[in-house]
């Protein structure tokens, strides 16, 4: 349901919020109420009439709550009768603080939002509702020390078969996740499903570290593939991107969807770190039938010290090396996701992460910055040391800016140095180039630098890739781009000396 709103939102183009004004609203209603959709049509003035009983608006990270202020008000100058609440993991981590500081906003829901939302617009009352319910957390709520419980959907199946029919499913893509076999459909007709709920891991730098409950909920098989069997029959899907953060716990579950996957010749993508714990060859197997060529493994460190004793992983590092073979050998393209700055990580553990990577051969590595997100361990951790700002408050988080300084590396050194990791192992010494596999190489250099046009590193090493594929003219083209980056970037200079690559110093 949230999401309807974001897409609605979104839907609005011209001006997103918080830019948006009661004058462009206005015009915003009236332009949607000019298209022909379910709830569209030429009817302007009933549209004008539309004064919504309540608003739920989601907060699904920390910085959204700069917007939130802005918006709650703008909802009740237009009509102080409507109830305002908030849901999404940022908002049950903070539920307190925002009623205390958000005098606009009436209730606070405590995890999942499906349930507690139906009830409340199902109420006679809201405001009554809002104060008496379990998954509420108001500011009576607060002041009686009342603790909230979630309400969960048992039965995952009731929400599997979303309905689309009143969303134009041709403007939606997503760009493919990074992988040189990207873009190989055309015309993307992309899809998304969440099979499961919930993990019962416990990773510090987590929102789910905070959340005793650790159980997990399932959709049946049977639910999902006639679901997926109607995307394709009625929209004719070709890519399946599936959300969940556990698709592999289950496995004989997995192995069941990714079987029963395979006749509908889908390209499938799960973006979320999959678990090497999980993985055995015959499930590589059916999830290459299913259409999967690209896999994204949650490894998060080579340091065995740091999964079991900092990230509290039950990752045992061993396992991924066959892992990564079976893979190779179903031809997947393999990238690990990795988290470099968490407190106690020293230098010679992310050197171990390093190592670790050439050692095991990942085609890609993707380092993380850690981020204290609020209800994390992490977080906890981070204020209580004052690895962070103290008393640094919701929404002044800048999630582009790594932020954690401890007592031996400041944020600006563990920047510096997970970058140079990062080029360290995809670039200078490349998988596929070390493999002398140059056209897999060069589809990647070419992707890392039609993301980043300004990445030196990607066409230095797109110019070799390109050279021993003699094709010379685009070879030269990207050794130019190339020297042209350096010529106009300190920092890039700076990298190129540090990894000995050839540049023309005066
Ligand atoms: S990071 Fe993933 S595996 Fe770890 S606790 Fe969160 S959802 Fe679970």
């Amino acid at each position: 349901m949230p999401w309807q709103m974001v897409y609605t939102e979104f839907y609005f183009e011209e001006d997103h919020l918080p830019d948006m004004t009661p004058e462009k609203l206005r015009e915003a209603i009236l332009d949607y109420s000019r298209r022909r959709r379910r709830f569209g049509g030429k009817d302007k003035v009933r549209h004008f009439q539309f004064k919504p009983e309540v608003v739920a608006i989601s907060m699904m990270f920390d910085n959204s709550y700069r917007h939130l202020k802005k918006i709650s008000a703008l909802i009740k100058k237009s009509n102080k009768k409507t109830v305002v609440v908030v849901g999404g993991i940022a908002a049950t981590s903070s539920c307190a603080t925002i009623l205390k500081e958000q005098k606009n906003v009436d209730g606070v829901c405590f995890y999942e939002g499906e349930i507690p939302l139906l009830n409340l617009v199902n109420s006679e009352k809201m405001l009554d509702f809002l104060e008496n319910d379990i998954s509420w957390v108001t500011r009576k709520s607060l002041r009686e020390g009342r603790l909230p419980q979630k309400s969960l959907i048992k039965n995952l199946d009731e929400v599997v078969n979303i309905d689309y029919s009143f969303v134009d499913v041709s403007n939606y893509a997503m760009r493919e996740a990074f992988s040189p076999f990207a873009d190989k459909i055309k015309q993307r007709k992309q899809f998304f499903l969440i099979t499961s709920r919930g993990c019962p891991f416990n990773c510090v730098f987590c929102t789910h570290s905070g959340d005793k409950d650790k159980s997990m909920r399932y959709a049946s098989v049977e639910a999902v593939i006639k679901h997926v069997k109607f995307l394709v029959s009625k929209y004719g899907m070709n890519v399946l991107t599936i959300y969940d953060d556990q698709i592999l716990l289950n496995k004989e579950r997995a192995k069941e969807i990714f079987r029963r996957l395979a006749k509908f010749n889908l390209k499938i993508e799960v973006p979320s770190g999959l678990s090497v714990a999980f993985m055995d060859e015959e499930l590589i197997g059916l999830m290459r039938k299913a259409g999967m060529d690209t896999v994204f493994l949650a490894i998060e460190s080579g340091s065995p010290y740091v999964l079991n004793e900092i990230i509290h992983k039950p990752l045992k590092i061993g396992m991924v090396k066959p892992v990564v073979q079976n893979l190779r050998k179903h031809g997947f393209w393999i990238q690990g996701f990795f988290v470099s700055g968490l407190p106690g990580e020293r230098d010679e553990h992310r050197d171990e992460t390093v190592k670790f990577i050439k050692e095991v051969g990942l085609d890609w590595s993707s380092f993380s910055l850690a981020a204290p997100l609020r209800g994390s361990d992490l977080f906890k951790i981070c204020a209580e040391n004052n690895y962070i700002q103290k008393g640094i408050k919701i929404g002044e988080f800048d999630f582009n800016k790594f932020i954690i300084n401890t007592a031996e590396y400041s944020a600006d050194y563990v920047v510096k140095k997970t970058y140079l990791m990062n080029l360290d192992v995809n670039f200078v010494n490349n998988y596929r180039m070390k493999n002398k596999e140059y056209k897999i190489a060069a589809d990647a250099f070419r992707n890392v630098a039609a993301r980043y046009p300004n990445h030196a590193f990607a066409y230095y090493y797109l110019s070799k890739a390109l050279k021993v594929l003699k094709k010379e003219k685009e070879s030269h083209k990207a050794m130019s781009k190339y020297k042209e980056i350096l010529k106009n970037d300190v920092s890039w200079r700076e990298y190129a000396e540090y990894f000995n690559l050839i540049y023309n110093k005066q």
